[in-house]
């Protein structure tokens, strides 16, 4: 299948959730109990999924999202997108929701304009023709991480659920960095969505 050289995943969910425990122990297979909550870095990898190797950069974002202008940054710049909530703390499921809001926003409004102005592509034809033809939802999954913390366990797996089915249905994780539950899983899930959205939009 054809696919870009390199696919860009955006880290993103309040602070403390595990973002960056994730994202180093995706890229150096180390847990790190304490990590600087203000930085914000890019990680490069190749990853193969499905016998299909692809290069991944990975931005690891600061949790300033309260700062719009910064998220949307974030938003614009990625391919796909891991949203991470901690599974010991409720509140952190409702930082969400903002962040979910203007990933849709931002790529339903740069998604289409590009492919109206190619031209080409499966969705640009079928809005020509007046047809409905679904387009791949932007690559998402949601994250509840920490899933090692049983006894402080605030979110309900059905919680999760939910919130993943309000969002047209993305994939739910429960992952830990600490014990490396489902890490490769959750990158490996956003990795085929994107090659799938490429596809689409190349088609
Ligand atoms: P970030 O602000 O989202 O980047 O959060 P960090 O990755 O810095 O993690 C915040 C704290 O939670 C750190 O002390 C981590 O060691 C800890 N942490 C992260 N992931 C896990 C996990 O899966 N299990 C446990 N027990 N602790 C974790
Ligand atoms: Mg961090």
């Amino acid at each position: 299948m054809r696919h870009r050289p390199e696919y860009k995943v955006v880290i993103m969910g309040g602070g403390g959730v595990g973002k960056s425990a994730l994202t180093v122990r995706f890229i150096h297979q180390i847990f790190v109990s304490a990590y600087d909550p203000t930085i914000e870095d890019s990680y490069r990898r190749n990853l193969n999924v499905d016998g299909i190797t692809v290069a991944l950069e990975v931005l690891d974002t600061a949790g300033t999202e309260q700062f719009m202008s910064l998220s949307s940054l974030y938003v614009r710049s990625g391919d796909g997108f891991l949203l991470v909530f901690s599974l010991t703390l409720l509140d952190s499921v409702a930082e969400l929701h903002t962040i979910w809001e203007q990933i849709q926003r931002i790529k339903e409004t740069t998604h289409g304009t590009a492919a109206a102005a190619r031209g080409g592509g499966a969705g640009a034809r079928a809005g020509a023709m007046g047809e409905k033809l679904e387009r791949p939802r932007v690559p998402v999954v949601l994250v509840g991480n920490k899933l090692d913390l049983q006894h402080e366990r605030q979110v309900g797996r059905e919680v999760a659920v939910n919130l993943s089915r309000s969002w047209g249905g993305v994939p739910y994780y429960e992952t830990s960095a600490r014990k490396e539950i489902n890490v490769a899983a959750i990158f490996e899930d956003v990795v085929r969505q994107m090659i799938k959205a490429d596809a689409f939009a190349s088609s």
